[in-house]
């Protein structure tokens, strides 16, 4: 187990612990080959030519086969339809190789109640996003379910870091459907009282004042102020934030805590990059892996992040 005292560090090393996790994945990938003679599937849809979401799903496409599961990629044009994504869910959701299934956020017509409508057609067993209303629901009611990616990653480094999170006061600043939500979910069942705020949230200075934990998933680069935070509290960035760097035209990107002057004043803190970004795709093929053996109904391996 990694513990702060143990070797004094204040950076909670996600890019390690997502190297364990995948590491973890491969071997258990292995088992499962040669015990029951299958290999887990991630098919990913992609709609236009967003450079980022390209890159994303580049990078998911090279860990996943990586770990020796399979990986799919159906590219459909920006011009395509709703029902053109629906179809292909569909051919997916028929098909017996296919273990999880993502569709690339957000799609060139960005529109969140087109983006529910989409996901709402995601075999929910296959939903390794996690964003479909019959598993956002189980989170909520701390039920077993698939459980969005970067939340999970976030849950996974604090508790390596902090194994007892019971009665810790958490903030959440953002209330996204893909972060925000599902964290407050994690954190109420790892028995936290959990605090949401946003952007209508008055006076939020006073409530990361008294927060143990502040999860910061905003978009906002270096919003959250050293001034504003407890000593001693625990700070997880979510935020991943270009900017130009100063005195060049190179940019750098930044989370959406002030990480220089935070560190001098917080327990323990994620940097930006190589804190939460790389355990969104490490939990993802978690979720894909969790997802081909309870379709099998086999006993999903549990990862012991303690060890
Ligand atoms: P989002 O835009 O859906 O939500 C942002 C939230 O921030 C909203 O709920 C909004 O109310 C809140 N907010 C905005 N201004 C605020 C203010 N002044 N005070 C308090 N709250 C405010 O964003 P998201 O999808 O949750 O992503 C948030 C950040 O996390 C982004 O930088 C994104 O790139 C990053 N992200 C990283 C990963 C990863 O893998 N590490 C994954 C998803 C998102």
């Amino acid at each position: 187990m990694s513990n702060i005292n143990d070797d004094n560090s204040s950076i909670i090393d996600g890019k390690k612990t997502s190297q364990k996790i995948r590491e973890w994945v491969r071997l258990e990938i292995e088992k499962l080959r040669k015990s029951y003679n299958f290999i887990p599937g991630l098919a990913v849809i992609l709609v236009g030519n967003d450079p980022a979401s390209e890159i994303y799903v580049k990078n998911k496409e090279k860990q996943s086969l990586e770990v020796g599961m399979n990986s799919w990629k159906y590219k459909l044009s920006a011009e395509s339809s709703a029902q053109d994504v629906i179809d292909q869910i569909h051919k997916l959701n028929k098909d017996d190789s296919v273990d999880g299934i993502l569709v690339q956020l957000p799609l060139p017509e960005h529109s969140s109640s087109l983006e529910r409508r989409i996901i709402s057609e995601i075999n929910p067993n296959k939903d390794v996003d996690g964003l479909h209303v019959v598993n956002a629901g189980k989170l909520v009611s701390g039920d077993t379910g698939l459980f969005p990616a970067t939340p999970s990653g976030c849950l996974i480094l604090l508790k390596e870091y902090f194994p007892n999170l019971s009665g810790k006061k958490a903030l959440i600043v953002g209330r996204s459907n893909l972060v925000g939500k599902p964290i407050a979910s994690m954190l109420l069942n790892e028995n936290c009282t959990v605090t949401m705020s946003h952007s209508k949230t008055e006076n939020l200075i006073s409530e990361c004042k008294q927060a143990d934990i502040i999860i910061a998933a905003i978009g906002i680069p270096e919003f959250i102020k050293a001034e504003w935070i407890k000593k001693d509290s625990i700070i997880i960035d979510v935020g991943i934030n270009r900017i130009e760097e100063s005195n060049s035209s190179k940019q750098k990107i930044v989370g959406d805590v002030d990480f220089e002057e935070a560190i001098k004043f917080c327990k323990a803190i994620t940097p930006v990059p190589g804190g939460v970004g790389p355990m969104t795709i490490a939990c993802l093929l978690l979720n894909t892996l969790k997802a081909s053996c309870i379709r099998r109904n086999l006993e999903p391996p549990k990862f012991d992040f303690t060890s």
